[in-house]
């Protein structure tokens, strides 16, 4: 009876103008109540089939119930009799709409075109969005292809079926849920007293001493979240502080939380390099694409959380160039200052040359600004003032705080200096945009790094520039399909390797190390937030090449994606996956440089493979070879592990 109140007027208009049969289905909660989760695809195929009547319904059946039996019969029985079912429920659970003749010129509905923002969102993001981009204008785009960045969040696509809802007495405040969410769904607000805040919005007294007067709050935004439930999964609190509910009953979350985002956080004094406090940091990457309960996306946000005002970011093709930049929307963002990261996408065979080329260039053009300033250091024209400006910046120009202040005395310096006075003070501002120094960064898959842009990788590395390269390793191509990479290890089912992978992983970070000026680490957010943090802190701040490998839970690993930050915390418990940190600075002060941060393993490491599909899958098909080739991932990983204790132990490199 309702179904009217939530469509628009418009699709009334054709649905009775051309007298349609209308039917509808409430197909998650079939699946739901059949232990499918939120997997809708073979009620909805069965509808489709019944309702098109493009064959014959009984052949139609046949064919799907032998296709269940062909895709997921490898699963198990139970599997392929839920999705059985799942055919069968949906025939019966169709329901006809019966509509009024009114609908045929009704103008009322549900807005269409409920993407709204700045001109661009309005006049080229929302048609697109629409499927009507084929009627934009030459004109509408940029000749020089660029995109104005943060507009993935007037997407609120609203595809959840159940989201976080937050218990405010049994929080504990320690913000992992925020850095957990891989698309920076869910946030910690600071609220200053006396505030003016939304109604129902509700708070705590902060915890911790630099938080002191300060009220505290865990945010959702329902129309963002992908209702992975990570965040409800990591949630520490003894009670529960995170439960799922569904999205209905959250809606009144959504303009609490645009009034979160749109603030701004009171200036508090913050340790970045705890999770706790980097959190309260704005995330400059929101909203993307990416699967619900990602393994990479994490990363990537947490970056642009630490460094994002700063960061120039070259991507390789692959998974993180499609969440990362996918038209129409961008989900790189800007503070309140409009800075944000940079982001352009090259090739699979070129990225690490491609960030490196970008790294050059601002170096030229840094050099060039220090070089006008040493001049008006020299010169007698210059007032005392604007030399000591100058000076400061001289001195302060690869250091990232430093630099930013630097800046700012440096702009007030010469602000009041007419153009044409004096040609270095022109220089120095038409190259405003190099004061602060940059973050760059090169980021891609194992696709990229370990196999098709290695060579690349392996140059630039060898460079000495001061780059940061992420490595999001899914250990397989995930974006085209699961195809093995170098970074697939021993045993595991991947396209091109259908029987098991025969060769070992590839080991990227002891390739690193072997030059003993890059600093490498390799991590796993699921596993040690903290060493994360570490890690991606100290990669930034080394003035060299810095590698860090990121452990990413995938759907292609086959592993429930609502615990993929557990699934990452095993990985390292089972001796499957190393934490280390390899920074050549400890080297200059007669320390050894490498850090096992991963204590000797606990799990075991055959349950772990058998927790995952791309592992199971060879046990139920291969089981022989399935259980030579464990064993030797087995052996292989306890080598590795062993050498890395040496390592540990004695300054070898
Ligand atoms: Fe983020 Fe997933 Fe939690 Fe939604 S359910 S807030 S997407 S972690
Ligand atoms: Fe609170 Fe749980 Fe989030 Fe920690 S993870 S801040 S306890 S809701
Ligand atoms: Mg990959």
């Amino acid at each position: 009876e309702d179904v009217g109140e939530h469509l628009p007027a418009g699709m009334k208009n054709i649905i009775a103008g051309k007298k349609l049969k209308f039917y509808v289905i409430d197909a998650v909660k079939i699946a739901s109540e059949l232990g499918l989760g939120s997997r809708i695809n073979m009620i909805m195929m069965a509808a489709f089939f019944k309702l098109a009547n493009v064959i014959d319904y009984a052949d139609a059946e046949r064919y799907m119930k032998e296709a269940v039996q062909k895709s997921y019969g490898k699963k198990g029985e139970k599997v392929v009799a839920m999705n059985n079912a799942a055919i069968d429920n949906a025939i019966s659970n169709l329901k006809e709409v019966q509509y009024p003749e009114c609908w045929a010129t009704t103008t009322e509905g549900v807005p269409m075109n409920h993407v709204k923002g700045d001109a661009y969102t309005n006049d080229v993001i929302s048609p697109i969005l629409h499927q009507e981009g084929n009627k934009l204008p030459v004109s509408k785009f940029d000749p020089a292809g660029r995109v104005p960045t943060g507009t993935a969040k007037y997407e609120k696509r609203g595809i959840a079926v159940k989201v976080p809802h937050w218990i405010i007495e049994n929080c504990i405040q320690c913000n992992q849920c925020s850095l957990v969410c891989p698309h920076a769904v869910i946030r910690p607000a600071l609220i200053a007293a006396g505030e003016e805040t939304p109604a129902g919005f509700e708070t705590k007294p902060a915890i911790g001493k630099a938080f002191s007067g300060y009220q505290y709050r865990i945010q959702v935004s329902p129309l963002d979240c992908t209702g992975c439930g990570n965040c409800a999964d990591v949630c520490p609190a003894k009670n529960k502080a995170l439960v799922m509910e569904p999205l209905e009953s959250q809606l009144d979350e959504q303009p609490k939380f645009d009034f979160v985002a749109t603030r701004k956080q009171p200036d508090v004094a913050l340790n970045t390099t705890t999770v706790k406090d980097s959190q309260f940091l704005q995330p400059l990457f929101e909203f993307s694409g990416a699967c619900a309960g990602c393994g990479e996306t994490p990363y990537v946000k947490l970056i642009t959380q630490l460094f994002g005002d700063r960061m120039v970011i070259a991507n390789a093709t692959g998974c993180s160039s499609i969440y990362g930049g996918s038209a129409p929307t961008v989900p790189y963002t800007v503070n309140s200052k409009g800075h944000g990261p940079a982001w352009a996408n090259s090739l699979f065979e070129d990225n690490a040359e491609f960030g490196f080329g970008m790294c050059l260039s601002i170096n030229q053009r840094r050099n060039y600004v220090a070089s006008a300033l040493e001049k008006l250091v020299e010169s007698e024209k210059s007032s005392e003032a604007l030399k000591a400006a100058c000076n400061d910046w001289l001195a302060n120009k690869d250091s990232a705080e430093g630099s930013k202040k630097a800046s700012q005395a440096l702009r007030a310096a010469v602000a009041d200096i007419p153009e044409g006075a004096c040609e270095l003070v022109d220089a120095v501002k038409q190259n405003d945009d190099m004061l602060v120094k940059k973050s760059i960064w090169i980021l891609g898959g194992d696709g990229w790094a370990y196999d098709i842009g290695y060579g690349g990788l392996d140059h630039v590395l060898a460079m000495g520039e001061d780059v940061n390269i992420l490595v999001m390793d899914t250990e397989v191509y995930s974006n085209t399909g699961g195809q093995s990479s170098k970074a697939t290890p021993t045993g595991s089912v991947a396209k091109f390797a259908a029987a098991g992978k025969r060769t070992r992983k590839k080991d990227l970070g002891m390739m690193a190390m072997s030059y003993g000026y890059v600093y490498v680490a390799s991590v796993a957010m699921g596993a040690n937030q903290s060493q994360l943090l570490k890690a991606v802190n100290e990669a930034e701040s080394y003035n060299g090449p810095s590698l860090i490998i990121a452990y990413s839970p995938c759907i292609n690993h086959g592993i429930n994606m609502g615990k993929s930050q557990a699934e990452a915390k095993k990985a390292v418990e089972t001796g499957y996956w190393p934490l280390y940190r390899f920074n050549p600075t400890l080297a200059d002060e007669g320390k050894n440089p490498f850090v096992l941060d991963s204590k000797a393993p606990t799990g075991n490491y055959g349950d772990f493979l058998a927790g995952e599909t791309r592992y199971k899958t060879l046990t139920q098909e291969f089981p022989e070879t399935a259980e030579h080739l464990f064993a030797k991932a087995e052996a292989e990983a306890k080598k590795r592990l062993e050498t890395y204790q040496k390592l540990a132990e004695e300054t070898i490199l």
